[in-house]
């Protein structure tokens, strides 16, 4: 059994550490601080014996779990990311304890009466009886992803402890600044040498995931021209019409808002402009490449259509690709969901299979050459003061990790 309330400790040492990333920051680690929690992970994973234990220039830590079987067995990976979202504060994370959960209102903070209720997040209920860890109402807890983190090094430490289980080679590899999308950027696929890995990254209990969108980002600029209003018949361009025809002639409903599953969409998320000079910023988002493709298609017919009817070139569109769904990498070999779905199913764990509407390092790391399906890790509600996460969940996917290692030396 793994000991719940060392875990507890352990997850609450990790998350009381600030290591929020920033976007605006070119260095890797994007912030110094992420430095602190790395080198106590690094320390971590020596003293429970793990193997191998490296940390590099840019933070990213792995270390080595030696097979305990005779045979030739995969070796295979589990990863997190230890930064948390710039979106909100975590520095000086209180985290509260609450045992066996009745079901209703949790009161955060009592000063600025701020309440984690099921009337809202309605998840809350299906945890009554279990332990939450929440916030005190005034950042954000962190489980996205110090759950995974303490998941991995928990598992490790109870695979290490009872070498009665059999396993293969294990790696484990730790990053930073995943939350500002740069989480696999210098993720040395080489050196981590594992045949497949996990992320445990995902949210509530049961999730696993293979597919997510793909992704483009793109930057439009219209030209117009400025003349004085009083004298401007026939010779003025006010590039503001002409962005608005060209948002109005993409479709209204495929928006964020108007989509949910495998539906896809083209997302406006800033305009800047005057007379002279409108700027549009739109993500494309699909989780089929081809009906990804037809939708930069739309965008630069859409810009040519426009231009074809002045004498010279007033839209600038420029498209580039983001990431991209790591179906196409996992198909091949689906063996490695059906490990993690065997592992949940042996352990009394509905697997809930579903494409992801974003994306993972594990899709950036597929296409890299490193096979990685997204594990839930157990949190709710991340990247805000409401972010929760049951004890219960987490040891279940510390279980899974130990079945998953098991299952596939019985492979
Ligand atoms: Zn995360």
């Amino acid at each position: 059994m793994i000991s719940k309330d060392h875990l507890i400790k352990r997850f609450i040492s990790y998350v009381t550490v600030d290591t929020q990333s920033d976007p605006k920051s070119e260095t890797t680690p994007s912030t110094e601080k992420q430095w602190d929690l790395a080198r106590k992970l690094a320390k971590e994973l020596e003293t429970i014996g793990m193997e191998d234990v490296s940390i590099d220039d840019n933070a990213y830590i792995m270390a080595t779990l030696p097979s305990n079987v005779d045979k030739e067995v995969p070796t295979i990976g589990f990863i997190s990311h230890f930064d948390t979202s710039p979106d909100f504060s975590g520095k000086d994370v209180k985290p509260q304890i609450h045992e066996n959960y009745l079901g209703g209102d949790l009161l955060l903070n009592k000063k600025e009466n701020i309440v984690l209720s099921p009337d809202y997040f309605e998840d809350l209920r299906q945890y009554t009886g279990q332990t939450l860890i929440t916030t005190d109402g005034t950042t954000l807890l962190g489980a996205d992803d110090k759950a995974g983190v303490c998941e991995i090094v928990t598992a490790m430490e109870y695979l290490i402890q009872h070498p009665e289980i059999k396993h293969g080679k294990i790696r484990v590899g730790f990053t930073p600044d995943e939350e500002i999308g740069r989480g696999a950027h210098k993720f040395d696929v080489k050196k981590f040498a594992a045949d497949w890995a996990y992320t445990m990254d995902g949210s509530q209990i049961g999730e696993l995931e293979y597919e997510n969108f793909n992704a483009a980002g793109v930057e439009i600029t219209i030209k117009g021209k400025i003349v004085h209003p009083g004298y401007a018949k026939g010779k003025m361009i006010n590039s503001m019409y002409i962005a608005t025809e060209f948002i109005n002639s993409l479709p209204r409903m495929e928006t964020p808002e108007h989509t949910e599953g495998y539906q896809g969409f083209f997302h406006l998320t800033q305009i800047k402009g005057d007379v002279d000079e409108t700027k549009l910023e739109y993500i494309i988002r699909d989780h089929d490449r081809k009906h990804f493709e037809a939708r930069k298609e739309v965008m630069m017919n859409l810009t040519e259509d426009i231009n074809s009817r002045y004498d010279h070139d007033v839209v600038f569109t420029e498209i580039k690709d983001q990431y991209y769904n790591m179906r196409e990498k996992i198909e091949p070999v689906m063996h490695i969901v059906d490990i993690a779905e065997k592992a949940m199913k042996e352990l009394h764990i509905k697997p809930h299979i579903k494409a992801i509407r974003g994306g993972t390092d594990g899709s950036q790391l597929s296409y890299m050459g490193l096979p990685c399906p997204n594990i839930f890790a157990g949190g709710h509600n991340f990247h805000g003061r409401y972010e929760y996460v049951p004890v219960e969940s987490m040891i279940k996917a510390t279980e899974v990790i130990c079945k998953i290692a098991e299952l596939t030396a019985k492979q």
